[in-house]
């Protein structure tokens, strides 16, 4: 067998179980490496700790002296915790998270070695970020980045390093990471939906976007993915015959978990509890070697920040049990891929879920208020939804025959879809004290407490109401939360908005009760929104049809996707909101549009390489062993010889149509690569990429799948399908 496979598959077989145990309640040592709040009682002065409190709160400046007091009691717990360095820890626009550690060691003036961080170190750093992207931003004004301490998000030692969470700018303001449009948008929500809650509980004063994140993976031997250079360079496989069992059984959904597997979770669980990311769900997923984590839902803010370091976690962890954790959206054609379901609602500061039935039609109203704002907000801007979850990998499953499909629809099941028709008939203008006692009792009173109807979950839609949250399924097992957080709070705040001035309006103008205003505001929005609606699976493979019939965008690549962005739509929105600026808008579009371009430019370098100078070699080594064999037969049988070789030569022609059709596709895409290439223009060069490079790929991947087919087993260089996802 070629020699790198097969060591592959001798590593894999040989490996030994890493023990782990865990001895300790998690309640027990939740958080143990975070500064919280209880940390900080502890270490802090009570005015450090109030003046830290208020900005969490309140987002009010820290001030110099308090910022040194705070930096101090950091250092001195961080190193009774074994830290020896610090970090300000952002996550800059190419993804992922970025970190660059200094030691806390220093030199006094005197000669003298001492541990210290200052006020200076911990509320602002200027990292070396030239090499960030930043879509021009840095250039236009010849600003550099600097990272700024967010308060909102605790602290906390990962390793031996203290990192604390930062949001990265340009001198000039302009955000040059995914947290600072978030944290705007999280207050611009607060804002407009604290204004709304207000209609229904003066006491309300803030209200808090919570998110739940569900990350799914895959976890591969470490060795099957070292062995493949495609897995290793693009994170995922671009060619591969597809294994004769696929997930077709559905045994592994939510089966045993295997013992390696489960080893792999515990210590990425404790690792997680220590850090504070709330994990508490696990399970296998539907295809072989899929697995899914979950956490309790926090807020937004700080959910986003865990889910970034969780994933982080996954690949220190998974190394040490010698696996390979796959965030790809689509590592592996023919089962299904990855995504990261974001389970979303707000919450006052009261203690009041407002996507949550309530006991009483007054909190029903304030319920229906949030929920049909929600699905308005969704309606208006489906296609900016689309454009914040678009991404090279997740087009994979967008709009590639995988659920949920590209076009963004809300699914709300059979219960409040039958209120909505009953609230669509409420009388235009004033109500009659006896419709008004009707909506109470019939209407509103009747939506029960707890929604969570199972049989009703639609499992397709990418926007769907489950009982006291929406979950946005769209988003990409990859990609940060932050996107979609932001997308998401800022079109929600935006409609609470609208709906506060058309509510305000009815009563100020036309003397309407409050009920009443609301009851006519909402009626409207649900005739003018139905259209997002999606009422499950009885449009069948016509929903695209359907769905263009009521104008929802269908945008299936990412170049057609992120338009909508600087739509004037977009712009206005996310300027009315003051979540971001022209130029920020500009300069995200920028690096998408290039972030798309390198990774297809990279996968057809890597996949060209593959089919040249591994599928090739290996299938003409192949052709020559039935070319000796063929001359055997001739030489043993003579004239006969062609019946008896028949087949060989059979299958030497079509190794050779092979050859040369991956030739051929290969110099073509070569070609369109270069037209691409010399392309300034970021928007053209992608569309290229996406249209004119990457259909090649399927093609050259069609032909050394067949190839793969007729060579023997014991030849073929690249580890198989069955033998990466039936491994464990
Ligand atoms: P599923 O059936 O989709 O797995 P679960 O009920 O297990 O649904 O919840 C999945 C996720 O939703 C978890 O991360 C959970 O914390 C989160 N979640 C539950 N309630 C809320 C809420 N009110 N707001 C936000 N997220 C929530
Ligand atoms: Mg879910």
């Amino acid at each position: 067998m070629s020699t790198f496979r097969s060591r592959a598959l001798a590593q894999t077989f040989s490996r030994k179980l890493r023990p782990v145990t865990e001895t300790q309640h998690r309640s027990e040592y939740f958080g143990s490496h975070v500064f919280n709040e209880e940390t900080m009682k502890q270490y802090l002065t009570t005015e450090a700790f109030k003046g830290v409190m208020n900005a969490v709160s309140h987002g009010s400046n820290i001030d110099r002296k308090i910022a040194d007091q705070v930096a101090n009691s950091m250092k001195n717990w961080a190193l009774e915790k074994g830290a020896t360095h610090y970090t300000h820890w952002f996550q800059p626009l190419t993804g992922g998270t970025a970190e660059k550690h200094d030691a806390f060691f220093e030199l006094g003036k005197d000669g003298k070695a001492l541990e210290r961080f200052g006020g200076n170190e911990l509320v602002q750093q200027e990292p070396d970020a030239s090499s960030f992207p930043s879509g021009g931003i840095r250039n236009t004004f010849e600003a550099r980045g600097y990272t700024a301490w967010d308060p909102t998000s605790p602290a906390f030692i990962y390793g031996t390093t203290l990192c604390v969470p930062t949001i990265f700018v340009a001198y000039t303001g302009e955000a040059l990471d995914h947290k600072t449009p978030l944290l705007r948008a999280l207050h611009a929500v607060d804002k407009q939906a604290t204004g709304v809650a207000r209609y229904f509980d003066k006491n309300v004063s803030k209200v808090n976007a919570s998110l739940g994140w569900e990350q799914e993976y895959f976890l591969i031997d470490k060795a099957l993915v070292m062995s493949r250079p495609d897995m290793v360079l693009t994170g995922r496989t671009l060619l591969g015959q597809t294994s004769a069992k696929g997930q077709q059984l559905d045994d592994h959904y939510f089966g045993s978990i295997p013992q390696r597997v489960i080893n792999f979770m515990i210590e990425l669980e404790t690792e997680c509890i220590k850090l504070g990311i709330p994990v508490k769900t696990r399970h296998n997923e539907v295809a072989p070697n899929q697995f899914e984590i979950a956490a309790i839902h926090e807020e937004a803010n700080l959910a986003v920040d865990h889910n970034a370091l969780l994933m982080d976690i996954m690949g220190k962890v998974a190394s040490k049990h010698e696996l390979k954790v796959l965030l790809h959206e689509k590592p592996f054609k023919g089962i299904n891929g990855s995504g990261k379901h974001n389970n979303w609602s707000l919450n006052t500061d009261s203690g009041v879920n407002l996507l949550s039935p309530g006991k009483t039609p007054m909190r029903n109203l304030q319920f229906l208020t949030f929920f049909i704002n929600t699905i308005k907000a969704i309606y208006t801007y489906e296609e900016l939804m689309r454009a914040e979850v678009a991404s090279a990998s997740n087009d994979h499953r967008l709009g590639s025959n995988e659920a949920p499909p590209a076009i963004v629809s809300v699914f709300i099941g059979e219960q409040l879809t039958t209120v909505l028709k009953e609230l669509e008939n409420v009388t235009d203008g004033k109500l009659s004290p006896q419709e008004k006692t009707d909506l109470k009792l019939n209407v509103v009173g009747k939506i029960p407490e707890i929604l969570l109807d199972n049989t009703d979950r639609n499992r397709t839609s990418p926007f769907a109401f489950t009982g006291n949250k929406f979950e946005f399924r769209a988003v990409g097992s990859m990609a940060s939360c932050a996107n979609s957080m932001t997308v998401l709070n800022t079109i929600v705040a935006k409609q609470l908005k609208r709906f506060r001035e058309e509510v305000d309006k009815l009563i100020d103008n036309r003397s309407f009760k409050k009920d009443e205003a609301i009851f006519n505001v909402l009626r409207e929005y649900i005739k003018d929104s139905k259209d997002i609606l999606f009422e499950g699976n009885s449009y069948g493979e016509d929903w695209e049809k359907e769905a263009m019939k009521r104008g929802l965008s269908n945008h299936k690549t990412t170049p057609e996707a992120i338009r909508a962005k600087i739509s004037d739509k977009a712009m206005n929105l996310y300027k009315e909101m003051e979540v971001m600026n022209e130029t920020e808008i500009f300069a995200r579009h920028e690096i998408e549009y290039a972030a798309y371009s390198l990774r297809i430019q990279l996968e057809g370098r890597v996949l060209g390489d593959i089919a040249m100078n591994h599928v090739i070699p290996t299938a003409v080594n192949y052709q020559n062993t039935l070319i000796r064999n063929v001359k055997g037969l001739k030489e043993v049988f003579g004239k006969e010889f062609e019946s008896v070789a028949k087949e060989q030569m059979d299958l030497i022609k079509k190794i050779s149509e092979h050859i040369s059709g991956i030739t051929q596709k290969t110099n073509a895409m070569v070609e369109e690569r270069k037209k691409a290439n010399i392309v300034k223009e970021e928007g053209i060069k992608a569309s290229l990429y996406c249209n004119k490079v990457k259909p090649y790929f399927e093609q050259i991947r069609n032909h050394c799948d067949k190839l793969e087919l007729m060579i023997d087993d014991e030849l073929w260089p690249l580890v198989k399908y069955r033998e990466m996802l039936f491994t464990r």
